[in-house]
C-alpha cells in the first residue's frame, strides 16, 4: 500500500499516532489518504482501554482530515475481541462518539459488491482498497464515517 503519512519535517514515513519515529517531530504529518484501517486489538487492550483508544483515534483522525476508518476489532462470542466489538457497538448505538462519527456500518452489513457497500463507496471511495478483501462481509470490523463538519468546539 502507498505511504499514508509522511513527516512534514524529515520526510520519512510516519505512523498514524504519535510523534515521528525518525526525528521526534510533533508536527502533524503530511497525509496522502482519506481512509485508513486501524487494528484496535493491537497491544491486546482491555475493553476500557479499547474505548479510550478509539477516542484518541477519532481525535487524531479529525486533526489529519481522515474521512473514514476501517476499525478492526475482532469478533467471537468469547475472548476480548468479542467483548471489544460489543462494547464499541454499544457505544456507537448510544451515540457515544456522535460528535465525531457521522455514520457507521458493521462489517457484516456491507459485504463487498452489495448495494450497501456500493452506496458506502460512493460516499467514501477511499475505502475501496480495504473493503474489496471482504467479499462476504467481515464481522470483525466496523466502518466509521467521520463527519465533514466538526460540530462541537
Ligand atoms: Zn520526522
Amino acid at each position: 500500500m502507498a505511504q499514508a503519512f509522511e513527516c512534514a519535517e524529515c520526510g520519512n514515513p510516519r505512523r498514524f499516532m504519535g510523534s515521528c519515529q525518525h526525528c521526534s517531530s510533533e508536527e502533524l504529518p503530511n497525509v496522502f489518504v482519506d481512509a485508513i484501517e486501524l487494528n484496535i486489538k493491537q497491544g491486546l487492550p482491555t475493553v476500557e482501554e479499547a474505548l479510550e483508544l478509539l477516542t484518541d483515534y477519532l481525535r487524531r483522525a479529525h486533526q489529519l482530515g481522515i474521512k473514514a476508518i476501517v476499525l478492526i476489532h475482532g469478533y467471537g462470542s468469547s475472548g476480548e475481541g468479542g467483548r471489544i466489538k460489543w462494547a464499541i457497538h454499544d457505544a456507537l448505538e448510544n451515540n457515544h462518539y456522535a460528535d465525531r462519527i457521522e455514520e457507521y456500518f458493521f462489517g457484516e452489513q456491507v459485504p463487498y459488491g452489495s448495494k450497501a457497500c456500493q452506496d458506502l463507496l460512493k460516499q467514501r471511495p477511499g475505502l475501496k482498497q480495504y473493503l474489496r478483501h471482504f467479499k462476504v462481509g467481515n464481522a470483525g470490523m466496523t466502518i466509521l464515517l467521520l463527519g465533514s463538519g466538526y460540530r462541537s468546539a
